[in-house]
């Protein structure tokens, strides 16, 4: 009888089930991450030249409104205070975002009060657009074209690769528009920086009885036959050998300098023009204000299309990832004894406290089902995540 379980990938995702599954059943749970570290896209550690702690993958911002996942999260490690405020650094100048009453009134020359924006907001709006059906209607029958060129074409063009009538709504839905003097770039109540970075809150979530943790270790199918059930967090079209073909994803990387002193005064400044070829640059030291440093790390970021080794970072979904996706679930769907769980392994543009939050609501139905004496073998591929949306 097989009692151990596996689980793919030690980000969030994974721990966060491989946790669960520990301290719930008593189970002995092998984690294996292909890289030769934890904590995934969220791995922070510090640069031994400056001290300054540099999230590896990108930088990361933790906001929740789940005050259970707040409370998570902060049961393993002391977060700091951090609101991220960031800035645009447009055609026409540079500008608070998201587009909030300061930004409005900024770039339009006016001052205008909460309602009077909102109303001027939806005189620029196309009213002939009446469902928007991409990035752009969306943007054109909400702020119009003027902001929409300005802050939202050139950014995303460069960012996903393709133009924003090829992208869904949702991408840009991510982003709120404010008639108010609030530029928290975020709409969650709870929002922070775990002071000893990422890395070391995912490994004191992994340091329980029962956890095992192996990394530069790769994941093949044939491995699955040794345990009582999968817990995968990698890429799904990875996990079925890109049978279907391959999900497509932009990729990032960073052109990284050393500085001293404040090099951009903010943590992130957005460059949204065509003409310039990045996206954004970050200064890491920015990201954790409690803490001082004299030199500093600059990262400016560029994105591309995923190629050979690249980390896949974004889903895109265009049409032709939709089509291949629903194959990838239903292949999933009747893959025994295997749950497909995280950003990968669903194919969603997802934040981390949308992993954590939908890993511990997961990890608790099987656990109960376990616990029960229900067979897990199947229906627990977490399939009905996969809907292409
Ligand atoms: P991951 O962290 O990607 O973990 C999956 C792990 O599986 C990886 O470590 C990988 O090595 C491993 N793996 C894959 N295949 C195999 C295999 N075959 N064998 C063994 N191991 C394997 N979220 C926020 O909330 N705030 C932010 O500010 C933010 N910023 C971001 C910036 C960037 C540039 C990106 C790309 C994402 C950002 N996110 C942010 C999202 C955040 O990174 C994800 O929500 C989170 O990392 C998802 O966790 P996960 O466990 O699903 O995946
Ligand atoms: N976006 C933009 N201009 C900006 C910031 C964002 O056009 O200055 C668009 C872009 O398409 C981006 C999306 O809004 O992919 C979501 O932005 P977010 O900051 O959430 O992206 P992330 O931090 O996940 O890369």
């Amino acid at each position: 009888m097989k009692s151990r379980y596996l689980v793919v990938g030690a980000g969030f995702g994974g721990a966060v089930t491989a946790r669960a599954l520990a301290q719930n059943l008593g189970a002995s749970v092998l984690v294996i991450d292909e890289r030769s570290h934890t904590a995934g896209n969220c791995h922070t550690e510090r640069d031994p030249a400056t001290n300054v702690m540099v999230h590896r993958y990108g930088p990361h911002i933790f906001h929740t409104s789940r005050q259970d996942v707040w409370d998570y999260v902060r049961s393993f490690a002391d977060f700091g205070p951090y609101t991220n405020r960031v800035k645009a650094h447009t055609p026409r100048g540079v500008y608070g975002l998201p587009l909030n009453l300061l930004t409005i009134n900024q770039f339009f020359g006016r001052s205008f009060r909460p309602r009077e924006a909102a109303a001027f907001l939806e005189s620029l709006g196309d009213k002939s657009i009446k469902d928007p059906q991409n990035f752009e209607e969306q943007a054109l029958r909400f702020i119009g074209r003027e902001l929409y060129e300005n802050f939202f074409y050139g950014y995303t063009k460069k960012q996903w690769g393709c133009e924003p009538t090829d992208l869904p709504a949702s991408i840009l839905k991510r982003l709120p528009v404010r008639f108010n003097y609030d530029d928290n770039y975020y709409g969650s109540i709870f929002q922070g920086i775990p002071r000893d970075g990422y890395t070391a809150l995912i490994d004191r979530i992994l340091d329980y009885e029962g956890i095992e943790v192996k990394v530069s270790t790769r994941f093949t199918r044939e491995m699955k036959d040794e345990f009582a059930h999968v817990f995968f967090t990698g890429p799904i079209d990875a996990y079925f050998g890109f049978a279907h073909g391959r999900l497509g994803y932009r990729t990032v990387f960073w052109d990284q300098q050393e500085e001293t002193g404040d090099f951009l005064g903010n943590a992130v400044i957005n460059y949204t023009g065509s003409d310039v070829p990045y996206t954004r640059i970050h200064e890491h030291k920015h990201f954790a204000p409690w803490e001082q440093h004299e030199k500093t790390l600059v990262f400016t970021e560029y994105s591309k299309a995923t190629e050979g080794n690249d980390i896949p970072y974004y889903p895109i979904r265009l049409e032709r990832d939709k089509a291949m996706l629903a194959q990838y679930a239903q292949a999933a769907g009747s893959e025994e004894g295997v749950s497909f769980l995280g950003r990968l392994a669903t194919y969603r543009y997802l934040d981390m406290h949308q992993v954590i939050g939908e890993s511990l609501d997961f990890s608790a139905e099987f656990c109960s089902a376990t616990t029960s004496g229900k067979d897990t073998r199947a229906g627990f591929s977490n399939v009905e995540k996969l809907a292409p949306a």
